[in-house]
């Protein structure tokens, strides 16, 4: 019999579970949110998917990333041949590292990487100025190149995947009310939004920060705060672009090439005070520019498009993601509190939620 899943919450994380979920004939999906699809988190991010490249050797940080890594290619060429091709950049990402990094520590992450059958270089200054010209000689003391990890366009993507998933039938109701949660005992058996009810024999909450109003009437033991970070999208005249261009990323600055002389640049990462208060301040942003500019020397001569902020959700007292029953009810799954990662962790999200949902008997408890 289908069963009825409703999800809150589409961004990267809710769509990227809608699509896996339509897949599957066992499941009829229900996708809601209070605003258009991808304005959360989503809509800000430069989706950097430092996967093989991540520090992350053991445990679930890695086997998530590692799932996502594996997924990630077969989603696009999914998504190509649906008819909803994903503007991505391929070149792979480029880490600069100074001379302080403990070079061994990269060895011994590329030595693990290739047991695991990934590719890693560690490359030396003559590496670098010979394959990326464009990056400042000399900057660095050497960087790591990931040819597997790459870089695609948070918003073309959750829509690619919204498009192919209501193309194979899942429901969807965007700026609706805020939903209300009906419930029988432990259980979730509806979904009010409105004047649409819409019932469930599994709930997701994947609504990045605003999972938290959804929760706390039901005394989860979950928090989560904001992280503000700030972002530029700029544009180099008469850009005589190199053929190859990687994500280069020095100091957790990353430069993201868009292709025809653009960039996006990004990002400052700002917490709360302990007030709870969180303006974006114009000084880090200058200064995630100017760091870009010291090592990508082109952008000098940018003009910026844009400049945005936006907010990532982090779980507080435990790692992220956090993908786990609600404690206290049968049939609820959370599926937020990405963090830095959202987009990168998306594919492997959703596969655990799909796991899960075809062998309940395996959600943790
Ligand atoms: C500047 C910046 C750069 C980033 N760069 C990267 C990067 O390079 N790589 C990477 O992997 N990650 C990156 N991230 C992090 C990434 O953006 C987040 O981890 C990710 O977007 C979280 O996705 P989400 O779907 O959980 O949340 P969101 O995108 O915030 O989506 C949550 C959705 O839930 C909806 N919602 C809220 N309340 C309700 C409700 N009550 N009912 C229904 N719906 C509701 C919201 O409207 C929203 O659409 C970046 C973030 C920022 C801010």
């Amino acid at each position: 019999m289908t069963q009825n899943v409703v999800i809150l919450g589409a961004g990267v994380v809710g769509v990227a579970i809608a699509y896996e979920l339509s897949l599957r004939p066992e499941f009829h999906v229900t996708l809601l949110d209070t605003q258009p699809p991808a304005q959360g988190s989503t809509g800000a991010a430069l989706g950097v998917l430092m996967g093989i490249i991540s520090r992350k050797t053991k445990g679930r940080a890695w086997q998530l990333r590692r799932r996502s890594m594996i997924r990630f290619p077969e989603l696009l060429q999914e998504l190509e041949q649906a008819g909803c091709p994903v503007p991505h950049n391929p070149d792979g990402i480029l880490k600069l590292f100074d001379a302080e990094t403990d070079v061994s520590k990269l060895e011994n992450l590329q030595q693990k990487r290739h047991d695991g059958g990934w590719q890693l270089e560690l490359w030396d200054q003559g590496n670098i100025n010979e394959t990326c010209p464009q990056i400042t000689e000399n900057i660095c003391a050497g960087a790591v190149y990931s040819p597997e990890d790459f870089q695609v366009q948070p918003v073309p993507f959750v829509q690619a995947l919204l498009e192919v998933a209501q193309q194979k039938g899942i429901e969807t109701a965007f700026e609706i009310e805020s939903p209300k949660l009906n419930f029988d005992g432990g259980n979730c058996v509806s979904v009010t939004a409105g004047d649409r009810l819409f019932s469930c024999d599994w709930l997701i909450i994947s609504a990045g920060l605003g999972s938290l109003e959804i929760t706390k009437p039901l005394l989860a033991d979950f928090q989560m705060k904001p992280v503000l970070g700030q972002a530029f999208h700029g544009k180099i005249p008469n850009y005589q672009a190199p053929d190859f261009q990687p994500v280069v990323s020095y100091n957790d600055v990353h430069v993201v090439p868009l292709g025809d002389g653009e960039f996006w640049v990004g990002a400052t990462v700002e917490f709360p005070d302990d007030e709870g208060n969180l303006a974006a301040d114009q000084d880090l942003a200058q200064k995630v520019w100017e760091a870009a500019i010291a090592f990508y020397p082109a952008l000098e001569n940018a003009e910026i498009l844009r400049h945005w902020s936006g907010q990532r959700p982090r779980p507080e007292g435990q790692g992220a993601p956090v993908i786990q029953p609600l404690q206290g009810y049968q049939n609820i799954l959370l599926a937020t509190g990405h963090y830095r990662n959202g987009v990168l962790l998306a594919p492997a999200t959703a596969l655990k939620i799909c796991d899960w949902l075809l062998a309940p008997e395996t959600i943790p408890r």
